[in-house]
């Protein structure tokens, strides 16, 4: 697909205007609305878990090797950053820029976890940050906690996320060839990256069973999947809102610990731009943060945003809840 399509070339003054007639969507927001189940996706998703279940019940009655566990670990991390720092705080904020041989390393990374397309993941969280918490969020989380973990994933979109998705605006990561790639061979590269390969190296290298292999692949996805959902579930209801207490989304420690550092997503709300996606970041447990900057260390990653202090003082005063002071304190940081 070539970068200039007629739909990239929509005038973005158009888009605004046409955009601006439509009602204001105030989060958090949820009108009526009637369920339709994508029974495909349940068969789907049904099956990941029942494997992965399965996976667990082998690897803890079966004796895989240490060499199978270790190396799924090893994975489960990679495809977090590949998730936090490549498909969140790269492709869908712009919050730093990468040259393209860390572009390479992230796209594999992030398709170590079948999250289909960088290109529909970026879509659908643009259209989570312009939209929070209405009926135009895809995970909108004013409909419960099942919802904006997998429950949207489950049940055809709202039709306001069909309307005003297409006012997201895409040129910057329709113009990406890595991305473009990817989405253009999605199955094959995504499927064979995160399940084929991953099962077939236990096998070959260290004689581990196919049926053990195979299945702690998908307890090691799942595990993946459920990481990313807590950001969209759990991170938007229980916590504290220091930068902006009139929104869903909020800071939250425990949670940040198996989020590699997307917990703090009361801030990530107020300055999505910010490559730390907290403030404080590298003071806190914010291993994706460190991910960036060691790759900014060798200049593959450059142009690395961040919100000032005073703006971001200045945003705590005047929409926070008050917990900032808290929150500082804790760190033995001084304003
Ligand atoms: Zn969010
Ligand atoms: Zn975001």
């Amino acid at each position: 697909m070539s970068p200039n399509t007629s739909k990239d070339a929509i005038d973005i003054d158009c888009v605004v205007a046409e955009e601006s007639k439509l009602e204001k969507l105030v989060g958090p927001q949820a009108g009526p609305w009637k369920y339709e189940i994508i029974y495909g996706n349940l068969a789907v998703f049904g099956y990941f878990h029942l494997a992965a279940l399965y996976g667990l019940y082998l690897a803890l009655t079966s004796g895989p090797a240490w060499s199978t566990i270790i190396f799924h670990c090893f994975i489960f991390f990679f495809a977090s950053f590949g998730v936090s720092a490549g498909l969140h705080r790269l492709w869908s904020h712009n919050a730093f820029k990468a040259k393209l041989p860390l572009q390479i390393i992230l796209i594999i990374c992030t398709s170590l976890t079948f999250q289909y397309s960088v290109l529909n993941w970026v879509r659908d969280h643009r259209l989570h940050h312009r939209y929070t918490d209405t009926d135009a969020d895809p995970h909108n989380a004013a409909r419960g906690v099942f919802f904006s973990h997998i429950g949207w994933l489950l049940v055809k979109k709202h039709p306001e996320v069909k309307r005003r998705g297409k006012f997201t605006d895409m040129r910057d990561v329709n113009a990406n060839p890595v991305l473009r790639f990817q989405k253009k061979w999605a199955v094959p590269f995504i499927g064979s990256i995160c399940f084929i390969i991953p099962t077939l190296i236990p096998v070959y290298f260290w004689n581990e069973s196919l049926n053990v292999a195979w299945h702690l692949s998908f307890l090691r996805y799942v595990a993946s999947l459920h990481q990313t959902f807590l950001v969209n579930s759990y991170a938007h209801f229980v916590g504290t809102r220091p930068y902006d207490k009139r929104i869903l989304p909020t800071n939250n420690r425990s949670v940040n610990f198996f989020v590699m550092g997307e917990g703090f997503h009361n801030f990530h709300h107020a300055f999505p731009w910010d490559y730390r996606s907290a403030e404080l970041g590298t003071l806190f447990f914010n291993p994706s943060t460190w991910f960036i900057e060691l790759f900014a260390k060798i200049g593959w990653a450059y142009d690395l945003k961040t919100a000032s202090e005073s703006v971001i003082e200045g945003r705590a005063q005047r929409t926070g809840d008050g917990t900032r002071v808290q929150y500082k304190s804790d760190l033995n940081v001084n304003s």
